[in-house]
This record gives structure tokens, sequence and C-alpha cells, in this order.
């Protein structure tokens, strides 16, 4: 039932896997140790050649890498090859300040294009498939990314970028488009607009999506998957660690699984920086163990998920993780309650009367912090009847309220009238004054 692009290194017994970890990671401190910023950091950690490294347990001797060492590190502090030998460049989407670059030599970027085609082929598809690319082309990995891997598997690759969902629709129904790539937040406003623009199921062909780069919950899957009626699968990837192709969703659907053989991955406490038990949420720490042009060792990737425990039934080793929850730096504090995005989009994607779309905004009023849930209401709500409305938002207040202990103010919306964002979506406007 279960198909697999290397069953060798997908099915690889752990400790085989762990004896390649090492190799690799000795391979990746002997490339770091010619790169500025690591042959400054790593002989001050008394690592001076790859033979420090004995055992994968040395691996805690190697300090952090943050996300501000590479912005400190632009452009060639991190770069561990001659330009010469680089082939590409991209870069983050900046979500939370300057972006930063990482560098490929071309087996860098055939490995990636391996681990991308390794997610796909995973959840079912082959080269019979249709692929549509709805993501940002350009220096974001998501684009180019899926696109070699799709390639790889040998699928029909359109390349349409993200937007005009008119133009989509009509790529869909000419081309047979059976599968999907996007973020969660454009395949609900793409849901949106099929209705709107009476784009009938039965005119398109899709079977599955992809869904990643921002994080949403397991409501807003289950929402995408009954409306299209498709599978969606969770894509996670940071352009620190290539971009997509990270870790992504089996056919089982339950957790992402880590390729173990292109990343160590580690989640800790980030406050004290020791190691979470497993099953306990922390900050997911990522050594890359397939790049050479730009090796980045135990990055601080600041996304919060926890390990599974349990083997997958699907038969690979590598370890699962559990859907990233949000960043340690989304974390919201309004009078003194700390709050994730991720747990009010829980509450309303769960509301089935809710629409597609969302918005957070938090305010002051006087001394205190005020929070705005705006959302759009279903198709099925009429804007001009008050009564179910009325109940509506009050439905969400008091859900709201008993499952993150701050009573909000609800804004109910026309259907389509809240803003889409091409990119990854903005759920939070936070209004306050600084340093107030
Ligand atoms: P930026 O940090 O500027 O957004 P990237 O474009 O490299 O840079 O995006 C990577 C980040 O996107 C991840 O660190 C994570 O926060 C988020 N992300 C990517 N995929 C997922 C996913 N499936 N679920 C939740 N968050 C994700
Ligand atoms: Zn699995």
């Amino acid at each position: 039932m279960y198909q697999y692009w290397n069953p060798e290194m997908e099915t690889l017994p752990r400790r085989e896997l762990e004896a390649w970890q090492l190799r690799q990671l000795k391979t990746m401190v002997s490339y770091a140790l010619r790169t500025p910023f690591y042959q400054d950091r790593l002989p001050k950690a008394g690592i001076k050649s790859e033979a420090d490294i004995k055992s994968l347990e040395d691996l805690k001797q190697i300090p952090f890498t943050t996300k501000q060492d590479l912005r400190v590190g632009f452009p060639y502090g991190f770069l561990s090859i001659p330009k010469d030998e680089v082939i590409r460049l991209h870069a983050s989407s900046g979500t939370t300040g300057t972006p930063t670059t990482i560098y490929f030599n071309r087996e860098d970027i055939r490995r990636w294009t391996g681990f991308v085609a390794r997610c796909i082929y995973g959840t079912g598809c082959n080269a019979t498939d249709v692929f549509q690319n709805m993501i940002t082309y350009g220096l974001f990995t998501g684009g180019l990314g899926f696109h070699a891997g799709a390639e790889e598997v040998g699928m029909l690759v359109i390349p349409s970028g993200v937007g005009n969902t008119t133009r989509q629709f009509k790529l869909m129904q000419d081309f047979g488009t059976t599968v999907l790539h996007a973020t969660p937040s454009f395949l609900l406003h793409v849901e949106s607009k099929m209705r709107e623009e009476g784009v009938s199921r039965e005119s398109i062909k899709l079977k599955r999506a992809f869904a990643g780069a921002e994080p949403y919950s397991e409501d807003t899957r289950r929402r995408i998957e009954e409306l299209l009626h498709i599978d969606v699968y969770n894509s996670y990837g940071l352009s620190e660690m290539n971009g997509p192709g990270v870790a992504f969703e089996c056919q089982g659907k339950d957790g992402l699984h880590i390729w173990e053989d292109g990343y160590i991955a580690e989640i800790v406490n980030p406050d004290t920086l020791e190691p979470a038990r497993d099953g306990e949420i922390g900050e997911l720490v990522l050594t890359i163990l397939c790049r050479e042009a730009t090796p980045i060792l135990r990055y601080r990737t600041r996304d919060l998920s926890a390990f599974y425990t349990e083997p997958c039934s699907c038969g690979r080793t590598h370890r699962r993780i559990h859907r990233i929850t949000g960043r340690t730096d989304d974390m919201l504090i309004i009078n003194g309650v700390n709050l994730f995005p991720s747990q009010i989009e829980e509450v309303i994607m769960s509301i089935k009367e809710v629409g597609n779309n969302y918005l957070i905004v938090i305010e002051k009023d006087g001394m205190l912090d005020r929070l705005t849930v705006k959302t759009e209401v279903g198709p099925d709500i009429f804007m001009d009847d008050t009564r179910p409305l009325n109940a509506l938002r009050e439905k969400i207040r008091r859900t709201l309220q008993s499952s993150i202990t701050i009573n909000p103010r609800v804004e109910l919306h026309e259907s389509g009238s809240l803003p889409v964002s091409e990119g990854k979506a903005k759920r939070v406007q936070d209004n306050r004054p600084r340093n107030v």
C-alpha cells in the first residue's frame, strides 16, 4: 500500500541511520570549518577539525546557530566553497525581519530535489499526475524546490505561481490538474473563489494538495479536505535547511517524517536549551547533513513541535514530528495571558458556520489590551439577517473565551472581504504602541 521513493534510505534501520548521520555530520563540520562564521565559532567550542566529532553525542558541543547569526554573516559568512562552484542562491521570506541567504552547488541541488521527490512520491503521486505549483516562485524556496521535486517524480508540472484564481481554475480544467501545492490560506481562498465563480467540482480532477509554509491546525486541514474533496498533506521546510523537503506527512497523515539522512533534529526547551522529553513541545533545532555550500549546524528554527514516540505504520524509520504549532516569537501577550495565534485558529476553524478567512487584531484600550477576532461567514449565512448573525457571533465569542480565557470582541465579515495575502498569510495585526 505504501510506496517509497528511496526504499533503502526511507526504511534504513536506526543504527545504520545514525552511522550515516555521524559520517555526514563530520563532512558538514569539515565544510563548516571553511566558512568565516564557523572558523571563528567552532574552535572556541573545542572543535578544530572533523576528527573532534567522534560520536553523535559530540553534536552537543557545537554551539547553536541563530537567525541573528545568519543575518550578521550576510552575505558570505556561511559560504564554504569558492563562488564559482555555487550554482544558485535562495533567501527566506523575511517573515520576521531581514531575509537570510543560502547557497547551493550542483550536488546540493540534486540532493535537495531527491528529498522533495521522496515527500511527493510518498503521498501516492506518480508520473501520471498533473501538478500545479500555486506558490511564489523566485527567491522563496517553495516554488523552485517543489518544481524540481515534482519533475523528478515525472509529474507534468504547471508552474502557475500564486494568485489569479480565475486563471488557476482554467489551468486545472484545461490540463486536468490532480495535485496542488499552496499555502493552506490560499487553498481556502481558492475554495471560496470556486464557489463564487461557479466552478463545479466535477469540472476538475483534484485528488490531493500539499499545504505548508505557514502554521495551520488539524481543523483547517479537515476543512480544506472536506470542501475540496481531496487529501491534504502537511509540508514543512525552511530556507535555512534548503526549503521544502525537511519533513512531510506520509499517507498515515499523522505527524511529519523528518528526513534524518538529510537533517539531524533536536527539540529543546527554548528557555533552558535543554533537550525536551519525547512528546514534549519545544523548539526544533536542525543540523543540515546534505548541503556542502552552506553548512548550518544546530540551527534554532524558533518553530515549536514535539517528537512522536511511536514508530509509524508506514514502515519508515525516520522519526515523526508534530505539526508546527507556531514560532516562539509568534506568541502574543494579551493582558498578561500568553496566546499563540494557532489557538484562535483551532477554535474558529472548528465552527462550521465560520467562513474561510480570519484576522486577529490587538489594540490598546486605555491601560488594557483588546483582542478582536474578525472572521468571514460561510456561504449559508446572509449578512442582512441579524438574528443568526448575532447568534453566531455569540457562539464564536463563547467558544473562544472558554478555550483561550480571554474575552474577545468578534466581528463578522462577508465572505471574501478580509484581505488575502499572496504569500504567507498575515493573520495578526498588533496595533499596540511599542514599549508601552
Ligand atoms: P521565513 O522564516 O522568513 O518565513 P521561510 O520562507 O524559509 O522563511 O519559511 C520557513 C518558515 O515557515 C518555517 O521556519 C516555519 O516557521 C514556517 N513553516 C513552513 N512550513 C510550515 C508548516 N508546514 N507548518 C507550519 N509552519 C511552517
Ligand atoms: Zn509514516
